[in-house]
């Protein structure tokens, strides 16, 4: 399993949740989950729709260190 690395704003521990899809356009559930990654202490997040894309996305965050970025 991929490893999760420290929040790259704070160096809290992140975790990794898993959550229901869901549009917010129409307001309702899609199939499937979505997964996140989020810091325990500054709520900094990413997600995708695979368990290995949040993680992916979040340690390439770690990688490039330089701020939050939306
Ligand atoms: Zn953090």
């Amino acid at each position: 399993m991929d490893e999760l690395k420290t929040c790259p704003f704070c160096g809290g521990k992140a975790e990794l949740y898993e959550s229901e899809a869901y549009n917010l356009k129409t307001e309702t559930k899609e199939k499937g989950t979505r997964w996140f990654v989020m810091c325990g202490r500054c709520t900094a997040l990413t997600c995708g729709a695979l368990k290995s894309m949040a993680i992916e996305v979040w340690n390439r965050r770690v990688n490039e260190g330089n701020g939050r970025k939306h």
